[in-house]
C-alpha cells in the first residue's frame, strides 16, 4: 500500500505512526522536504501548532507541504493539527502561520479555557461501528465553515470533524486511543487518491 508520512517536527509522532501501523499502513516520518516528497499521505500531529508551524518555516518544508495540499495530497491533522490545516485561525500567535487546504476558521484552544482536558463520545459521519472516543487536550472547535468543506462531527454544537475533498481534522486526539477507525479512514482516502 502507499505510504503515509507523519510530520515529525512537534507533538505525539510516535501515536500517530502506531496507530497509521495499526490501520494497516507502511509509514514514514517527515521532516524534509525530501521525505515529503517520498510519501502519499501526510499526518499532521496533535502538539503545539505555534511550534510546528515555526519548525515547519525553519527546515524548509512549509512551503512544499502548502504545495503538496495544493496538488491533492491527501492529509489528516488532530488538534495542532487541524489548526494547521485551517485556511484561516483566530487570534493566532504572532509569526503563526498555517498550511492551509480547509475552507474554515479554527478557534484555538476554545474548549481549553474551562476545561484543559475531556472525553466525549462523538459520531462521526463516516465512521462505523457506534461513536469514538474524543480525547479534547487544549483543543480548537471549529468557529466557521466555509462552503467547500463539511462538518463531519459535532461536540457542544461546535464542529470537531471536518472534511474538505482529501483533507480531513479532527480538533480531538484518535491517536491517544487505541481505536484505529479514524486513521482506517484516513488510509483508505490515501488509497483511494493513489
Ligand atoms: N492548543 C494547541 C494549539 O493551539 C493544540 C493542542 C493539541 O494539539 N492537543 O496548537
Amino acid at each position: 500500500g502507499p505510504v503515509i508520512g507523519v510530520l515529525a517536527l512537534q507533538g505525539d509522532v510516535r501515536e500517530h505512526l502506531a496507530a497509521l501501523a495499526g490501520a494497516g499502513a507502511r509509514t514514514l516520518p517527515v521532516r524534509r522536504p525530501e521525505e515529503l516528497a517520498a510519501v502519499e499521505g501526510l499526518v499532521i500531529p496533535g502538539g503545539e501548532s505555534t511550534a510546528i508551524s515555526k519548525l515547519a518555516a525553519a527546515f524548509g518544508v512549509l512551503e512544499p507541504l502548502r504545495e503538496r495540499v495544493r496538488d491533492g495530497m491527501p492529509a489528516y491533522g488532530s488538534c495542532a493539527g487541524m489548526i494547521m490545516l485551517a485556511d484561516k485561525i483566530l487570534e493566532p500567535r504572532s509569526g503563526q502561520e498555517t498550511i492551509g487546504g480547509i475552507d474554515m476558521i479554527v478557534r484555538r484552544n476554545a474548549f481549553g479555557r474551562q476545561n484543559e482536558s475531556f472525553e466525549a463520545a462523538v459520531e462521526v459521519a463516516g465512521v462505523e461501528g457506534g461513536p469514538v472516543e474524543g480525547v479534547f487536550i487544549r483543543a480548537p472547535w471549529v468557529e466557521s465553515i466555509g462552503a467547500r468543506a463539511r462538518s463531519l462531527a459535532e461536540y457542544g454544537g461546535r464542529s470537531v470533524a471536518v472534511r474538505q475533498g482529501n483533507l480531513l481534522a479532527t480538533a480531538f486526539h484518535p491517536e491517544l486511543t487505541g481505536d484505529h477507525r479514524i486513521h482506517a479512514l484516513f488510509a483508505e482516502m490515501v488509497r483511494a487518491a493513489a
